[in-house]
């Protein structure tokens, strides 16, 4: 187990967690699912490592995985609350 040292933010020590994580390529949403991920288990900071970040690059180049890989629903919301109206 890769050992993530402690949270930046709040110095907790991090734990290694197989998480889901979402990125957006331009207009498109992608979820990578099982990447482990140093999680801060106070304040909820993720990190992934050099390697893992490496390979998480790689599945986003790849155009082709992505456009074969089944795919996911998700709530879409709006907020209706502007900035000095609340
Ligand atoms: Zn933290």
């Amino acid at each position: 187990m890769y050992n993530y040292g402690e949270c930046e933010i709040c110095n907790t020590t991090l734990q290694e967690r197989n998480i889901q994580q979402d990125f957006w390529i331009k207009d498109k949403l992608v979820v990578i699912e099982n990447v482990p991920t140093g999680v801060c288990p106070r304040c909820g900071e993720k990190v992934v490592n050099a390697e893992i970040g490496e390979h998480i690059a790689e599945l986003l180049r790849d155009s082709e995985r992505i456009d074969k890989a089944p795919t996911i629903s998700v709530p879409l919301i709006r907020c209706e609350v502007a900035t000095g109206m609340a």
